[in-house]
């Protein structure tokens, strides 16, 4: 996507980084909420919006979190007026995160007037010990309640964001989230194991003994997660990630079911996007940057008038190429050989032609004619495989 030095980039991050209170796996930047530093933040949000606007043409739009559904009505009018003023919106698919215990009628209904098409809805478990473990500050029943809300307002692309491998959790208890879950009837369904981050209440209590890693059960609980994923009618299309097909209209591109995130489809498949807000990420024609994890120094940099970046690099064509293989080996499809080369002038059985083999040989990954791709067994440890493509 968009990547040649005339055409303007297609895709979008916005981050949002407030939060009620933090929970207690999160590494993620993110701060508390308070009123006179989130209008500053805004402000400064549209402002940054306002510097690259020449330079892009949405086709996907991603406001993510921290939690987004924090800001109020007047806030999210504030950037959404700003982005209509930039002919930014009108995005194919355009997602908010939200919080269930953030979600109201108005704001659904504000956020669908302006465009918004997909809502993400971290809901992480739907066992209440659980959600108290993590340090949610929503309710199973908000969960319900919200999906209703959403449903009622007229979204009709929906993400569950759920959590597994969580300290204390049963095979019974995931399995018992899972079913629940499922039967909401949501598009798209994204489940990661817990990780435990530096600096995270969760890592500390691991490290302190209170709890061990059962890397059986957390294998255990993805197979079912697999397996009831696709028995509900989705189709898994990356390590973490399930989507419907649509049941009247056809998917242009097969390899992806039509509710795939295409927001995330263009991060593992090498594409430019820019990145905005405090500690967002941008990558654009081969060029990385980052923006500061520090709202305060973010505001004052751009009511001087200039972006908050705080290191940039600029990636070797190797280095870039072999990034853009790791990303893409964590989707179901793998990479097309065409594809890859298309999207970075390698080609992927020349360069990598040994690492190739050697993950085939584990059977983790399968060499067709055409592509490679990781088979179900090597999309588990996809993380490992992919550090082989790093240059
Ligand atoms: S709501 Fe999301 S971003 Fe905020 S602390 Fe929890 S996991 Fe982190």
């Amino acid at each position: 996507m968009a990547d040649s030095v005339t055409t303007q980039v297609v895709s979008l991050y916005l981050h949002v980084p407030f939060c009620a209170q933090k929970c207690a796996y999160c590494a993620f930047y993110s701060e508390p909420s308070k009123g006179d530093q989130v209008n500053r933040y805004v402000a400064a949000l549209v402002r940054e919006l306002e510097i690259v606007a020449d330079d892009l043409k949405p086709k996907t739009v991603f406001f993510g979190g921290g939690t987004p559904s924090l800001l109020n009505l007047h806030q999210w009018e504030q950037i959404l007026r700003a982005m209509e003023r930039l002919n930014l919106l009108g995005a194919e698919e355009f997602t908010v995160e939200c919080n269930p215990a953030t979600v109201s009628a108005d704001k659904a209904k504000q956020l669908l007037d302006f465009g918004v098409n997909r809502i993400s809805m971290g809901v992480q478990s739907l066992d209440e010990p659980l959600l108290e473990r993590l340090g949610r500050i929503h309710t199973r029943e908000m969960v319900f309640k919200s999906f209703d809300i959403l449903r009622r307002a007229g979204f009709d692309n929906l993400n569950l964001d759920l959590m597994f491998a969580i300290p204390g959790q049963t095979l019974e208890v995931w399995r018992a989230t899972l079913t629940e879950a499922l039967a909401l009837g949501s598009e798209h369904l994204s489940s990661y194991e817990v990780i435990y981050e530096d600096d995270t209440p969760l890592f500390a209590q691991l490290q302190a003994g209170e709890f061990a890693v059962d890397e059986d059960l957390a294998c255990a609980m993805y197979e079912e997660l697999v397996e009831q994923a696709t028995a509900a009618g989705f189709r898994q299309y990356e390590v973490a990630n399930f989507a419907r097909d649509h049941s009247k209209l056809r998917t242009p591109n097969s390899e992806l079911p039509f509710f795939a995130c295409r927001h995330n489809v263009n991060y593992w498949r090498g594409g430019s996007f820019y990145g905005l807000g405090p500690s967002a990420t941008s990558y654009v024609r081969g060029v990385r940057t980052k923006n500061w994890s520090n709202t305060q120094l973010y505001c004052e940099q751009l009511e001087l008038g200039k972006r908050a970046i705080e290191s940039r690099e600029e990636l070797p064509p190797l280095k870039r190429a072999g990034e853009t293989a790791a990303f893409g080996l964590r989707m179901n499809a793998g990479w097309p050989f065409e594809e890859f080369r298309r999207a970075t002038s390698f080609d992927l059985r020349n360069e990598w032609s040994a690492d190739m083999n050697q993950l085939a040989g584990r059977g983790w990954a399968e060499i067709l004619p055409d592509s490679f791709h990781l088979t179900r067994q090597g999309l588990r440890f996809a993380d490992a495989a992919a550090e082989l493509f790093l240059r």
